[in-house]
């Protein structure tokens, strides 16, 4: 409706997440959570000690079975297990006159970058700045609607490295060499 264009910077990337029951099998140390890479994607275990474990897995999107990691295959798994689209996108612009998009509405991340509520408090924090701004300078409105959306691309991107290279390090390659700085895709993910 608003004609917000969707930048992506990864492949399409799906992340199911549920809690299971855990016993004395559980190999894992309860008491810290657990990043397993792999080829194409990756687990995160969250124990919740003493009985459960919550967990959640991202992947390319394909031929998935969807179910719990192989480390908790053997385990009861409770509540329904969630999915969600994490393909990193970036929406363009952030803002236009009377609207300004922040957190998850402006751009995403997959879990992994951890830095989900990070983004969400402050560039709502920033845009709550920028519409007082708007507001006491309404001849400068052009002016710091500019300047918000230049801030969140900067501070996306910024984070798009540094979540790649974390990918480069663990051997997770999610990345094909078509998904370069950014690539404006107008097709479903
Ligand atoms: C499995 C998983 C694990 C994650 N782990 C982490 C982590 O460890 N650390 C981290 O920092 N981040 C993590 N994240 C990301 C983090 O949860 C999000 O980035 C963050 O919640 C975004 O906050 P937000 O306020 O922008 O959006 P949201 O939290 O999505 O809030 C948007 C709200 O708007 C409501 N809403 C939607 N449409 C309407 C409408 N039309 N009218 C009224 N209300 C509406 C929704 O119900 C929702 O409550 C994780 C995400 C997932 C899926």
């Amino acid at each position: 409706m608003l004609k917000f264009k969707r930048r992506f910077y990864s492949p399409p990337l799906i992340c199911w997440t549920g809690v299971s029951k855990i016993d004395k099998t559980f190999s894992y140390d309860l008491t810290a959570a657990h990043f397993i890479p792999h080829k194409d994607g990756w687990t995160w275990l969250a124990p919740q000690p003493p009985d459960y474990c919550a967990w959640t897995m991202l992947s390319m999107k394909g031929e998935k079975s969807f179910l719990p990691p192989e480390e908790l295959k053997n385990n009861i798994t409770f509540n329904t297990i969630h999915f969600a689209n994490m393909r990193w996108r970036l929406f363009r612009p952030v803002c236009s006159e009377g609207i300004l998009l922040c957190g998850d509405a402006a751009g995403i991340l997959d879990p992994a970058a951890g830095q989900g509520i990070f983004n969400a408090l402050l560039s709502g924090i920033t845009v709550a700045n920028t519409v007082v701004m708007c507001i006491q300078e309404s001849d400068l409105a052009a002016f710091h609607l500019a300047h918000y959306d230049d801030w969140f691309v900067r501070e996306f991107e910024g984070k798009v490295e540094q979540l790649r290279l974390y990918y480069e390090e663990h051997g997770i390659t999610v990345f094909g060499r078509e998904q370069g700085a950014g690539s404006r895709d107008k097709s479903a993910d």
